[in-house]
């Protein structure tokens, strides 16, 4: 699909972000190009538009980004799936791992019922540990994972988990 490369030179890569030796993947620049950005959502929604999905489940921060307007055009409703203390009501959390230590991510009870079939967005995949984790709560809840999707995979990362 020649969109693919068009929203891959929209990416820019930023050296030693957050910390020495890591090379950031910055999706903000894929924002302020208006066609790359079009692009990209058009993509999840040409795949996910007939899948019955009825949860659109967006891992913060970036997740927010590209999450919401899937979840729109494809009918869907919108689950923030978030970093610790931030969800006001009841929530449910999963542990997972970083590159050292852990971390935690929590659900809303209530947003997603049992048997729903549900997609998680995140914007970027490296070992998969983040995305385990959302499908971890998601199925707690009942729900059906049909697919995680990322704008960017690491290449050469190994998924595990
Ligand atoms: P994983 O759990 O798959 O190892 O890491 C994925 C998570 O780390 C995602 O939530 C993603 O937003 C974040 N992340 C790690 N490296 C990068 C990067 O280079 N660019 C961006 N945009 N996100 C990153």
């Amino acid at each position: 699909d020649p969109r693919i490369q068009r929203i891959a030179s929209a990416i820019r890569v930023i050296p030693d972000f957050p910390k020495p030796g890591i090379m950031f993947q910055d999706i903000t620049t894929l924002l302020l190009d208006t066609k790359a950005f079009k692009d990209t959502i058009d993509l999840f929604v040409e795949r996910y538009k007939d899948q019955n999905i009825s949860v659109v489940a967006g891992i913060e921060a970036r997740g927010f980004i590209f999450g919401p307007p899937i979840a729109l055009a494809i009918g869907a409703k919108f689950v923030p799936m978030r970093k610790p203390k931030k969800l006001p009501g009841e929530v449910i959390s999963e542990e997972y791992a970083l590159e050292y230590g852990t971390d935690k991510m929590e659900m809303h009870v209530g947003a997603v019922a049992a048997g729903e079939r549900a997609l998680v967005i995140d914007d970027l995949i490296a070992t998969g540990g983040t995305l385990c984790a959302a499908m971890r709560l998601l199925e707690r809840v009942g729900a059906h994972v049909v697919e995680c999707a990322c704008v960017i995979e690491l290449a050469g990362l190994k998924v595990g988990a």
